[in-house]
């Protein structure tokens, strides 16, 4: 399987000098070495964007909208082989599609076609903002030209689609630098996408932190679509001001999950388990904080360990895996500090707790209850398979500990009473609230988060709308 992966530039395979190599997770095994791009080559691919973009702008709508649904295809197409890449170089299992299965690689890849399907069905039609007997004023949506898009490690091929479809969907053409722990399978998802699509319209680059850098910091940028962590978001909306451009921030949370009181333990269980332990914790709107009223705190502990030490955890290529590796050393050691911390603490480790040792950056998936607010594992993003359960009295101080910290991006509220999870859900900071479930996003719903989790949405016509600018023409009667 070792290999050397290339990148897409104009619609040619273009290589590096320099290489780095990415790795198993699972295995710590090198899985391919990818192109650390040159400077000169981020600028060869702004530069393909540059001139395909007006074509592409100027193709009739139909014909965009048919490209897409062939690049869906392409997707569907190729889903065997990279679900694979996913796991082999992400570590989540490779799982399966439908209600009883894990929600792994081939999730992803699902999650890929369908979430292409549904932006190439979106239409942004021209609107009148006003009109009487002496003026009209319509409003017409304009690609801005060339998107510099940055995608995370945790969701590889899923963000990168996310940021790229509805960015061409509304003409405007792309250079992603997919995230250095996760190169290869992004790569050969954009070769492939690519045979289907005119060249130029889809470019990539590929390196550490510094390619981004050279890439969201290029005049010939237009908009910046992040994924990614805050620090990284703050340095590119530096980048972004400097030179006046728009960008999507989708940075990281922090998202507190509440159950009331009249919450059924047994019956909730499942749903906050997935939705703290999706992806082993590394998605960005994972229950990270779970706030439990004291009257079913022990039921609900006992409901969630119950579940988390039922689960088999092990190399994702392996049928039957439902749990995989943390993806990187850096995750790794930030969980197993976090831990330590609580642990320190005093804090009471339910389930879990020690790492498994190599090779691969095994995890146990691990509870721990005996904490308050302003403890580290509370306050900061574990971005990992650990949950911290804080018992609560009353409704409003958890509420004032979900709004606490400088993270909005998601939320939920449990319980049984659904008018009183509405009053609670609207007086939390986030993004998005759910209710009896937990990150549950939608392709055609907006989702995006508040202070220091990013501006701007994503998905459904609000996030097509984030891929354009409004040019209004005023007409006198
Ligand atoms: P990261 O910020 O370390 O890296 C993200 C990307 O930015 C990588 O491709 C990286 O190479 C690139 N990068 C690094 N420095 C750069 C620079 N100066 N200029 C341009 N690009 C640069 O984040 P990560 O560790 O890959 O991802 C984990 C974080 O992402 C978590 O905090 C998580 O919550 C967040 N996240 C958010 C969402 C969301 O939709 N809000 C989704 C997934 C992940």
């Amino acid at each position: 399987m070792q290999g050397t992966y290339l990148n897409t530039i104009d619609g040619q395979l273009v290589g590096a000098e320099n290489s780095f190599e990415s790795f198993n997770p699972a295995t710590g095994e090198v899985i391919g070495t990818a192109p650390v791009s040159s400077r000169a080559q981020v600028a060869a691919a702004i530069a393909a964007a540059r001139a395909a973009q007006p074509g592409w702008a100027a193709r009739p709508d139909a014909e965009r909208k048919a490209l897409m649904m062939q690049v869906a295809q392409v997707i569907k197409d190729n889903a065997p082989y990279l679900s694979e890449w996913i796991t082999r170089e992400q570590g989540k299992p490779l799982g399966g599609v439908g209600p009883d299965q894990v929600p792994g690689s081939r999730f992803e890849l699902w999650g890929c076609e369908v979430w292409t399907q549904v932006s190439a069905s979106l239409d942004l039609p021209m609107e009148i903002a006003f009109e009487d007997e002496t003026r009209r004023d319509e409003i017409h949506r304009q690609p801005f030209g060339v998107v510099a898009a940055i995608a995370p490690w945790n969701w590889p091929l899923m963000i990168a689609i996310w940021q790229i479809i509805p960015s061409i969907r509304a003409g405007n053409t792309v250079v992603l630098k997919p995230s250095e722990y996760t190169t290869i399978g992004t790569l050969e998802l954009i070769r492939l996408i690519s045979a289907v699509l005119p060249k130029g319209v889809v470019n990539t680059v590929s390196g550490p932190g510094e390619v981004g850098s050279w890439l969201v910091g290029d005049p010939g940028i237009d908009k910046i679509m992040f994924t990614g962590s805050g620090p990284t978001g703050r340095k590119i909306a530096e980048a972004a001001a400097r030179n006046m451009v728009p960008a999507t921030m989708e940075l990281g949370g922090n998202d507190a999950a509440i159950v009331l009181p009249d919450a059924v333990p047994q019956s909730i269980a499942m749903g906050l388990f997935w939705g703290a332990f999706l992806n082993m914790g590394q998605t960005c709107a994972c229950a990270k904080r779970l706030y439990v009223h004291e009257s079913i705190f022990d039921q609900t502990v006992e409901a969630l360990k119950n579940i988390a030490q039922s689960v088999p955890m092990g190399n994702g290529m392996e049928a039957g895996t439902v749990m995989g590796p943390i993806q990187n050393k850096m995750q790794f050691d930030k969980v197993v500090a976090l831990v330590e911390s609580a642990r320190q603490a005093g804090a009471t480790i339910v389930c879990g707790g020690q790492p498994q040792g190599g090779p691969g950056y095994f995890y146990p998936l691990t509870l721990v209850t005996g904490l308050e607010d302003g403890a580290r594992l509370v306050d900061e993003e574990q971005f990992g398979p650990v949950l911290p359960i804080i018992k609560y009295r009353n409704v409003d101080d958890a509420v004032a500990s979900a709004n606490r910290l400088d993270a909005g991006l998601g939320a939920s509220v449990w319980s049984s009473d659904l008018e009183e999870a509405k009053r609670v859900a609207g007086r939390i900071q986030a993004g998005t609230v759910w209710i009896n479930q937990h990150g549950m996003v939608h392709p055609m719903v907006p989702f995006g988060g508040i202070k220091g989790s990013g501006y701007g949405v994503e998905f459904g016509i609000d996030g097509l709308k984030s891929v354009t600018q409004p040019r209004v023409i005023s007409i006198k009667k």
